[in-house]
């Protein structure tokens, strides 16, 4: 099956997400990307890709690393697209492009 394209947005990480990043790095005992240092990195304007996540039942959105839709897609050969739950209220969420396509039948 092809992989479907997503509408992604590119953005730079908040601080908070950066933060993430590093204990995340530090717990696996991995080095930051492009050699970082913690200083260093903080103060970097880091970019990342996201996808837009809508809940079917509250509407809520929320964004998810494209990295990391990549990494369902290829877990999950036969799924076009990644299905969560929602934060919010515990509901189904698809992508905004497909919640979009889906509403326009
Ligand atoms: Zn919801």
């Amino acid at each position: 099956m092809m992989a479907r394209n997503f509408n992604t947005i590119k953005r730079s990480l908040s601080r908070e997400e950066k933060k993430q990043v590093v204990n995340s790095h530090n717990k696996y005992g991995l080095p930051l990307p492009d050699n970082h240092t913690y200083q260093s990195f903080m103060k970097a304007d880091i970019q990342d890709e996201f996808i837009i996540m809508k809940c079917t039942k509250c509407n809520n959105e929320e964004e998810i690393q494209f990295d990391f839709v990549k990494a369902y897609l290829k877990h999950y050969p036969d799924q076009d697209y990644p299905e969560g739950i929602c934060d919010k209220c515990g509901g189904k969420t698809i992508p905004l492009d497909v919640y979009l396509e889906n509403n326009n039948k």
